[in-house]
């Protein structure tokens, strides 16, 4: 159904949002028109200038304003560890958590073979670099605990074989608080093989 050519595009340029299929696109673009109109010019004048003004860190490939983003750019976060993620997201969690203090490095995605990406869709020679560069002496392979994640982490750690650099994975197992009758035994054989000694 059409109302006129402009609320149709709009309908369908909502549509590229993850999860949003046709009836929600037709509810927000009626509610920026209806009532949110004022919001509606922030977030187009938001966009326009995300889409051309936001681009990759040269270093670690996340999303920056700068060539450099503002991790990177601080001295005492380079040369000791790299923390490989698969998404911002997750380096966003990391840093929340606000224990981690070295550097990353985002892989934008994990390898596929299946869907076509190989080591130099994920930026993997560019991780490699740094990691000779930089003098790093431990590279933790935070890729998610998924077929994709592990594979993905072993071809890394598999490049690093026999060049001294320590290579690690986090730690799967019982959520804080939780309770071993309720966790899955995917999630209970990894905590298992990744248990420790109690003093530790
Ligand atoms: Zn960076």
């Amino acid at each position: 159904m059409a109302f006129s050519p402009l609320v149709d595009e709009l309908v369908e340029s909502l549509r590229c949002l993850p999860g949003v299929g046709q009836k929600t696109a037709q509810r927000m673009a009626f509610h920026l028109l209806e009532k949110g109109r004022a919001g509606g010019e922030r977030l187009s004048e938001a966009l326009a200038s995300a889409m051309t003004g936001v681009r990759r860190c040269e270093s670690c490939q996340n999303f920056s304003d700068t060539g450099i983003c503002p991790i990177c750019e601080k001295p005492e976060r380079r040369g000791g560890t790299i923390c490989v993620v698969e998404s911002p997201s997750d380096l966003l969690a990391i840093e929340q958590a606000g224990d981690y203090q070295g550097g990353y490095f985002v892989l934008m995605g994990h390898l596929s073979p299946i869907d076509g990406i190989g080591p130099a869709d994920i930026g993997v020679e560019l991780l490699l670099r740094r990691v000779h560069e930089e003098g790093v002496k431990e590279l933790i392979l935070a890729t998610n605990p998924t077929v994709e994640g592990e594979a993905t982490a072993h071809y890394i750690a598999d490049r690093l074989d026999g060049s001294g650099v320590l290579t690690t994975r986090l730690a799967h197992g019982i959520p804080v608080g939780g309770e071993l009758g309720y966790v899955d035994g995917f999630t209970l054989t990894h905590a298992f093989r990744g248990r420790k000694p109690l003093a530790d």
